[in-house]
């Protein structure tokens, strides 16, 4: 059958239900701990932080399938199905046997993923008559999704912006304040949190997991309000199953059978989801692919850290996880802009690779802009730094078959677009990007800090 340039599905052939991973694993994620206890965390103080049935989707481990509400529904086919692309024309450049394909998430207002889960969550905020919600962003891709999640449902949306980026990207936040959103840069001042920060390191351009802790201390201060995550959760992962699930019933309808699935690697919410469907076929001993997480070389969490109870965030206030992680202080070089600076992993993909299920590689910047730039003047698309890990590690499985003559067919994750990544695409274009691999002294030195479970 002739493969089409680009696969859509129709309407009615979207899923109607979310894959749940975890239903199918033989050993399932650690459960999370109480961080004051180290007690597993219950569904009551789950739900005094997160939304009940959020919290009701992050224990279950046991139904492999969950409906997709019909308000979520509609929303989704406002802009899904997402495209499955073949890269033909990245194929003839590369001069490769292989086949190559995308998955497309970019295509909506907030440019990646992050949507799927967030009008989800808003979803259910809205569902349990909540006020509002609070949440972090560091790029800003998940704090525009969630923005334009909570217009929808006429939710109000507190963002903790992570201030170097709050400052490089003024207009994500005007994109999430067109949305109604309330923006503020982390650490602040609105928080003890924040203040206990800015008190320890005067003048620090912030990180992901001190704009966590701000947002959670809001949301449990704050009556009506519930705190939202973009990534590394349970239930993040399984909205996000609707990527897999869309590219799997795009390749059944056309005998695509893929060999290597690729995704990027930051919390694991893209990837998780991309392969989730395709994990529970070879957990279930029904075919087999090869699974690759990309990660950078400078937030190596899944090749270099540990596999380990830890804290999610720096205030240390939210459960503690089983994952992969390089330690809750740990902070990327000041030169890293390609994302991904999430130093854990969800606790899935976290399992999944140390049960062997799955590989992962981390590649440099520098590498990775290289990819970006020849992806988006050969397929069209100008891709996101975070994306572009997984383009990186694509182009090199088709030049090795290209080398060894084999015809594998080879599908990657193209989480969004990097329209607002400027100033990182400008370091690279001016020459001035360079790599930073953290030494194993630094590392060990955030491990030190471990929690001792
Ligand atoms: C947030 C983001 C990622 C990384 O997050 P995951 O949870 O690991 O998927 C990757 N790509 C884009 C475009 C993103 O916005």
């Amino acid at each position: 059958m002739e493969i089409p340039y680009k696969i859509y599905l129709e309407e009615s052939e979207l899923p109607k239900q979310w894959y749940n991973v975890r239903a199918d694993m033989k050993n399932k994620p650690a459960p999370l701990l109480n961080p004051e206890t180290h007690q597993p965390a219950t569904l009551d103080e789950l739900s005094a932080v997160f939304c009940r049935e959020l919290a009701r989707q992050e224990f279950n481990e046991n139904d492999a399938y969950i409906d997709i509400p019909d308000e979520i529904l509609s929303f989704y086919k406002m802009y899904r199905p997402a495209p499955l692309v073949r890269a033909y024309c990245l194929e003839k450049a590369l001069a490769t046997p292989a086949k190559i394909y995308y998955k497309f998430e970019g295509n909506n207002t907030s440019g990646s993923h992050k949507l799927n889960s967030a009008i989800a969550q808003a979803y259910y905020a809205k569902k349990q008559g909540l006020k509002g919600v609070t949440t972090e962003t560091g790029a800003g891709q998940w704090g525009t999704a969630l923005s334009m999640a909570c217009a929808y449902f006429g939710l109000d949306c507190k963002v903790y912006m992570v201030k170097v980026s709050y400052e490089q990207k003024p207009f994500r936040r005007e994109v999430m304040r067109t949305y109604g959103a309330n923006v503020t840069p982390s650490p602040s001042d609105t928080t003890e949190v924040g203040r206990k920060i800015l008190a320890e390191f005067p003048g620090t351009n912030g990180s992901l997991g001190c704009a966590i802790s701000e947002a959670v201390e809001t949301a449990l201060h704050t009556e009506g309000y519930r705190y939202v995550l973009g990534s590394v959760l349970n239930q993040v992962l399984l909205h996000q199953s609707v990527i897999g699930l869309e590219s799997m019933a795009a390749c059944d309808k056309y005998g695509i059978k893929p060999d290597v699935i690729i995704g990027c690697a930051g919390g694991g919410s893209n990837l998780g989801g991309l392969i989730s469907p395709f994990m529970g076929r070879k957990l279930r001993g029904e075919a087999d692919y090869q699974f690759i997480a990309v990660e950078p070389k400078s937030c190596p969490s899944l090749t270099r850290g540990k596999y380990a109870y830890d804290f999610c965030d720096t205030g240390k206030v939210c459960p503690l996880q089983k994952m992969y992680t390089l330690g809750s202080g740990f902070m990327p070089s000041p030169n890293h802009a390609g994302g991904l600076r999430y130093h854990g992993m969800s606790g899935i993909v976290s399992q999944l690779y140390a049960d062997g299920l799955m590989e992962a590689r981390s590649v440099e910047q520098t590498a990775v802009f290289e990819a970006a730039q020849q992806f988006a003047r050969i397929e069209g698309i100008l891709p996101a730094p975070e994306s572009s890990h997984a383009i990186r590690v694509a182009v090199d499985e088709a030049l090795k078959c290209k080398e060894t003559g084999e015809e594998k067919t080879i599908l990657f994750g193209l989480t969004g677009t990097g329209y607002f990544d400027m100033v990182a695409y400008q370091k690279f274009n001016d020459g001035q990007m360079s790599d930073y691999i953290p030494t194993d002294a630094e590392i060990a030195k955030s491990l030190a800090d471990l929690p001792q479970v």
